[in-house]
Order: C-alpha cells, then sequence, then structure tokens
C-alpha cells in the first residue's frame, strides 16, 4: 500500500490536472490512496466566503461562492466528456449544501461556519480527479473522507480520533481496496461525531496522507510539489536554493518547525511512528529523484 498527495498548485490548471493523470497512470503497485488537496488557491477563496457570511454580507458570500462553482464546471467541463453530467450532479449537491447554509443566518461560532464552507474545495477537486482519471482508463473509487476520518470539534484545528477512525479505515476502507486498488479521497477535511465538517488546520493535506499512511501501514507517502524536492531554502525567497536529497525525521520536523512552508509540520510524526519514508517529488518534472 502507498499514498500519493496531489497539492493545490499540481492541481492549478487543467494542464497540472493532466500532468497529475499522467503520472497516476504511472503508478504501477497494487494497492494506492490518493489525497486530494482543493485546486490552486480555492481555499483562500472560500475563506473570503465564510467572513462575508459571517459578517452577514449574505449577497457578497453568494457572489463569491457562485465565482467558486462557475471555475469548477468550467474545469469539469473542460476535462471531463462521458462522466460530465453525473460529476456535475455530485458537485451540485455539494454546491447546493453550501448555498443552503449561505441563505441561513449565522447563529454559531465562526469557526464553525469556516468548516462547513471551506471544506467544499477538497470536495469538488477530488471528485473531478476522480472523474477524469476514469476516463482517462484509471479506474477509481471516490471516497468521502468525512466517512472515515472522525476528528473532535475544534473547529479550524480539529483533532483526529485515531481510534474510531483506524476502525473506519480497518472496517469501511480497506475492504474497498479489494474490489478498487485506487482510492481517491480529500486531505484537510474530516468530520465530528454528529457528522459536521470540521479541518485540520492550513495546508493540513499533507498531514491527512501522513495520517492514513500510519493508519494503513503503508511503505510511503509520495507528495506532489512545484519544486524538485526539499531545498535548503524556500526558492521563491532564494532562487539559488540547493535539493537537499534525504533528511531525518528529526532534521525534518526541525526545518517544518522554523518554518519551512513545504512540509505542514505535523507531517512527520505519524510517519516516524512506523517508520515510513515520505518523498517529495516534483510534477512539473516527475523523472527528478526528489
Ligand atoms: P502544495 O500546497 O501544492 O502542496 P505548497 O505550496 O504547500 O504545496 O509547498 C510548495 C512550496 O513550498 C514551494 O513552491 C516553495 O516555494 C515552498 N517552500 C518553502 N520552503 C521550502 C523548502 N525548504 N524547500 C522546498 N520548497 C519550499
Ligand atoms: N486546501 C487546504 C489549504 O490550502 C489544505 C491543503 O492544501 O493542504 O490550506
Ligand atoms: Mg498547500
Amino acid at each position: 500500500m502507498i499514498i500519493h498527495k496531489f497539492g493545490g498548485a499540481s492541481l492549478s490548471t487543467i494542464d497540472r490536472i493532466k500532468q497529475t493523470g499522467a503520472i497516476a497512470a504511472e503508478i504501477k503497485e497494487e494497492q494506492v490512496l490518493i489525497v486530494i488537496s482543493a485546486m490552486g488557491k480555492t481555499t483562500n477563496a472560500l475563506e473570503k466566503v465564510a467572513e462575508a457570511f459571517f459578517n452577514h454580507h449574505k449577497e457578497e458570500a453568494l457572489m463569491l461562492f457562485t465565482k467558486i462553482k462557475e471555475h469548477h464546471l468550467t474545469i469539469a467541463k473542460y476535462l471531463l466528456v462521458q462522466t460530465y453530467n453525473e460529476t456535475e450532479r455530485q458537485l451540485a449537491d455539494f454546491f447546493t449544501e453550501i448555498e443552503w447554509l449561505l441563505h441561513d443566518e449565522p447563529v454559531k461560532g465562526f469557526d464553525y461556519y469556516y468548516d462547513q464552507i471551506v471544506c467544499i474545495g477538497e470536495l469538488l477537486s477530488s471528485a473531478i480527479v476522480s472523474a477524469y482519471f476514469r476516463e482517462e482508463g484509471i479506474p477509481n473509487t471516490w471516497i468521502d473522507v468525512r466517512d472515515i476520518l472522525r476528528t473532535d470539534d475544534k473547529f479550524r484545528e480539529a483533532a483526529i480520533d485515531w481510534e474510531y477512525s483506524l476502525g473506519k479505515v480497518k472496517n469501511s476502507l480497506l475492504p474497498l481496496l479489494a474490489d478498487s486498488p485506487l482510492l481517491i479521497t480529500q486531505g484537510f477535511i474530516a468530520a465530528t461525531d454528529e457528522n459536521e465538517s470540521t479541518t485540520l488546520g492550513r495546508e493540513g493535506s499533507d498531514y491527512s496522507a501522513a495520517v492514513f499512511a500510519n493508519m494503513l501501514d503503508a511503505e510511503s507517502v509520495t507528495i506532489w510539489k512545484d519544486v524538485e524536492g526539499v531545498l535548503n531554502a524556500d526558492p521563491r525567497e532564494f532562487p539559488e536554493a540547493t535539493l537537499i536529497p534525504a533528511l531525518n525525521y528529526r532534521e525534518v520536523i526541525e526545518m517544518a518547525y522554523y518554518g519551512a512552508q513545504v512540509i505542514h509540520p505535523k507531517t512527520i510524526k505519524p510517519l516516524q511512528n512506523k517508520n515510513i519514508p515520505m518523498y517529495v517529488k516534483c510534477f512539473l518534472d516527475p523523472g527528478l529523484p526528489g
């Protein structure tokens, strides 16, 4: 069993989503779980919707949400042919959930609404990617991660209920692998015992991939980024940054805590606990060693 995670940057344009499909087509392992982030800067855009809603700017919230909706429908239209209609129905269900909420007045705390709204980014992107992969001859099963990963109700920074979630992984997720060796699910999001959506903290999809790796005793996790691998500095700030070919767990935790944004700090512990390697690879040039 191996885990692959595709981040926002790898799903930010139609060409990049196609490239993701090309990478997935080359994965030869028998059992694979793919964890998907929201496309590009969708999470930032959804944060604006949540803020407008909470500040009682209903029209603005609906207008901002409509833009996000149209963007995803346009991408789906470009990528999908045979499965467009069924995917559009799936997306429409997610849209309706949010639109219902936006028509209400806020009566709970901001963080609660944030999670109910922002979680849709990963649901939309994963549904489109799953359908696209099927059309490309990469059979897979789409999973709503909120049926598997349970958290407490500390919205926006929810903590995984490891015992319950592990039970779900064993009893619900593993049996699916027998019929569909490739599962596609969402990073960053989960749900409470009352089926309210939660999020695990910004940039939390790497962490979701690590949580699944731990629970599934995966052989490895590969996260696909827009950089060659882990470098000795952020190349956006220091263009001369160079690749670090390998790091131990302690070193990478240190880097993450001192602010290297390439890996979410919470990601390493679940991997270290089970001695699972993580590869950081470049989706722009998959041949690079990472
Ligand atoms: P995604 O959200 O698509 O998974 P991120 O944007 O979170 O990817 O992470 C990739 C970005 O992290 C790179 O574009 C790079 O600018 C930045 N980065 C910061 N520090 C480092 C580092 N030490 N090595 C590599 N990339 C880094
Ligand atoms: N989409 C979420 C974010 O942008 C989670 C992630 O990409 O890891 O923060
Ligand atoms: Mg990110």
